[in-house]
């Protein structure tokens, strides 16, 4: 029997590759939202925007998750973990044993009382609504889930001002250089910047600047991070810092693993402890956690890599950032280009800028033996 909590994109990859490699045992996925599993990258873009119908982000259609030969269990969270016993323990009461148990729990944004953020379809089209109806709304966080909700908000007619303490939006995600592009095509499109300045308060008159600055607002978005959903896991036993503390197999304790935005392994290439909130991730580690529990005994070693979209952009950031950032392919000007990060004479990433092919064909180049500073500098790379 296997259980994997959290029916998203991590844990569904790691029930699929499960099935693939040949597990035909028992297989029950849990999940806190009542949906069937969907996708996220669409919410801040095309559900928000109104392009999508809500259904359209599914991560499977029905036939295909009952050809997967999987109990789900949705709208039921898991409440407690017994490690001993190696059991799950649900809202609703049920109690799952099981041989191996898959912690696939993801993010929980951080909010402020009474103001919308993204993370579920349920945020999405509260926030649509809400967005539909504003005069003046104003992003609070320049981080890639901020720069978004802006460029998609402004898209879809509204006076947007984005504000948070960077001085670019997506800086640290992006480097300085590639992050000033960024900020100069957010304003083209007519969103209004207030970066540098930290958020006091928001109040109903709107929000607060450091610099005493008030942001008028009818909406006001919070987008200013997230934490790992491990709230549950506190008496579990299991070692939790920044995530769910797994070794090189992705191995939290014996028969239970972490995948996805949720899981801190130790990444042998790096040397040092990762985490990382991306979509590819949270498939090449459900993959990687299935191989394991099927005996595979491998370390996990991806080289990171996340895409946004905003406006004209389509941006692909393989591998660590730097402020050492060179264009190795095409031209701000034309609206297309590669950057590669340096550091210590070693290549630590790639971005492309609507060249996602050429950007991939630079991946090689990348040294993950880089230092631990520029690891740390590489989206939810904590
Ligand atoms: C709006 C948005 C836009 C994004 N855009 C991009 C993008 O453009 N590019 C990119 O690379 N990445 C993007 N991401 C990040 C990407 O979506 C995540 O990295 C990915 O969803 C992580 O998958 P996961 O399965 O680990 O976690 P999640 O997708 O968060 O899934 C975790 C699931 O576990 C459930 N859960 C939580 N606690 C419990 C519990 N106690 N019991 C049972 N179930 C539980 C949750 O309800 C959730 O369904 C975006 C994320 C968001 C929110």
């Amino acid at each position: 029997m296997t259980v994997i909590v959290g029916a998203s994109a991590a844990g569904l990859a790691c029930a699929e590759a499960l099935r693939r490699k040949g597990y035909t045992g028992p297989l029950t996925l849990v999940g806190a939202e009542s949906h069937l599993p969907y996708d996220r990258p669409p919410l801040s873009k095309q559900v928000l925007s109104g392009d999508w119908e809500p259904a359209r982000a599914r991560l499977r259609s029905a036939e295909a998750l009952s050809a997967l030969d999987a109990t789900l269990v949705l709208g039921d969270p898991a409440v407690h973990l017994d490690v001993p016993e190696r059991a799950v323990h649900t809202a609703s009461g049920r109690i799952l044993k099981a041989d191996n148990i898959v912690l696939a729990t993801g993010l929980r944004p951080l909010t402020l009382a009474g103001q919308p953020t993204l993370r579920t379809v349920d945020d999405a089209l509260t926030l649509r609504k809400r967005l539909l109806g504003c005069t003046n709304a104003v992003v609070v966080g320049d981080g890639v889930l901020g720069a978004e909700i802006a460029a998609t908000a402004r898209r879809m007619g509204v006076a947007v001002t984005l504000a948070g303490p960077q001085s670019a939006p997506m800086a640290l995600q992006l480097g300085p250089r590639v992050a000033s592009e960024l900020a100069s095509l957010h304003a083209a499109q007519g969103v209004s910047l207030r970066l540098g300045a930290a958020v006091t308060e928001v109040s109903e008159d709107g929000v607060l600047l450091e610099t005493g600055e008030v942001l008028p607002a009818d909406v006001v978005v919070v987008a200013f991070g997230s934490a790992p959903a491990t709230d549950w896991l506190q008496d579990s036993g299991l070692t939790l810092g920044n995530g769910i503390v797994c070794d090189s197999r992705l191995r939290a304790a014996e028969g239970i693993y972490a995948c996805g935005d949720v899981a801190r392994w130790h990444h042998e290439t790096l040397g040092r402890m990762v985490r990382l909130e991306n979509r590819t991730n949270a498939t090449e580690q459900g993959i990687a956690v299935a191989a394991n529990i099927l005996g595979a005994d491998e370390a996990f070693l991806p080289v990171p890599y996340f895409w946004t979209d905003q406006f004209s952009a389509k941006i692909h950031v393989h591998g660590f950032v730097s402020p050492d950032a060179t264009v190795v392919e095409g031209s701000a000007s034309e609206g297309r280009f590669v950057v590669r990060y340096h550091r210590d004479g070693a290549v630590t990433g790639v971005l492309g800028w609507n060249m996602p092919k050429q950007a991939r064909q630079h991946r090689a180049e990348i040294s993950l033996r880089c230092p631990a500073g520029v690891a740390a500098s590489t989206p939810g790379a904590a």
